[in-house]
């Protein structure tokens, strides 16, 4: 990750699936962009002064079931983080994302289809060094049971640990570290996952119309009720590992530091940004 330069896609390249919440079919192409211009969401269906959005923690207006950034003029896009989480474990830099639709494809539930379509669409080096955010003091951030702390390390590492009270979810505690595991290989096929018993909640609130067990996992009272088993046995925690990557390249840099986290979630994800880019003394862009 260090001392490399930046990247980008080689060619543009296109997909279409379900979104999770909305439940319509939307079309995204990924384009190649220039030197530092950061991750773009580009609304097709927008008039083209107002259309595009910038991953930026600080454009995150919800969190509630997935993250959604949001313009000055009310743009919105939903359900990024796990484009996002890919996009941050191809090392892309900079990226201009067309959708036609205020929610991107929850494709299977998982990265692993950005990540293909990222490298069907290959992988580029720009003629300009990447920019790193480099922590310099211990910094956590506390939401009541739930906290994000990271240190300074010569590496990316996450310790994550999840505490969800179900018998069907073991395996709680994941070690990632960047120099010994791949997101490709380790991390990006885990799914995203609900109970049972939240989905009426969500179908009332107007929420995951667009879920079926070809893209999430559904836990009931007896089990995983998929045909398909986990894609990992610790498919779970590997999922809000790769929502809380997603999530903290919202930072818009690769931040190198050791990070212990405890009960993350979209919430807690976006707020620790905030918090810690607000203690300038925890930190430096390098
Ligand atoms: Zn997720």
């Amino acid at each position: 990750m260090l001392n490399f330069s930046q990247k980008t896609i080689s060619s543009k390249i296109r997909c279409s699936s379900v979104a999770l919440h909305s439940g319509i079919n939307v079309n995204m192409t990924l384009f190649p962009a220039p030197n530092n211009s950061g991750i773009i969401f580009r609304r097709v269906d927008i008039e083209s002064s107002k259309n595009e959005v910038k991953a930026n923690y600080k454009n995150v207006t919800t969190t509630n079931l997935g993250t959604t950034i949001c313009n000055n003029f009310g743009t919105k896009i939903s359900t990024i983080e796990h484009l996002m989480a890919a996009i941050w474990g191809c090392g892309i830099d900079n990226l201009i994302i067309e959708i036609d639709s205020s929610e991107v494809p929850i494709m299977d539930g998982s990265s692993e289809p950005f990540v293909f379509l990222i490298e069907c669409a290959g992988i580029k080096s720009l003629d300009e060094p990447r920019k790193f955010i480099e922590i310099t003091k211990n910094f956590r951030f506390e939401d009541s049971d739930k906290f994000i702390e990271v240190s300074p390390s010569k590496q990316f590492e996450l310790d994550i640990k999840i505490d969800f009270n179900n018998p069907h979810i073991t395996k709680n505690f994941l070690n990632y570290h960047s120099t010994m595991h791949s997101f490709k290989n380790d991390i990006c096929r885990a799914r995203t996952f609900c109970f049972k018993s939240e989905i009426d909640q969500m179908h009332q609130a107007g929420l995951a119309k667009g879920g079926s067990l070809d893209n999430a996992i559904v836990i009931g009272d007896e089990g995983i009720i998929n045909q398909d088993s986990l894609r990992y046995k610790d498919e779970f925690i590997k999922h809000k590992t790769l929502d809380l990557l997603g999530d903290l390249y919202l930072a818009e840099y690769f931040i190198i530091g050791k990070f212990n986290a405890f009960k993350t979630g979209h919430g807690i994800n976006n707020k620790f940004l905030h918090q810690l880019f607000a203690n300038k003394e925890c930190w430096k862009l390098v």
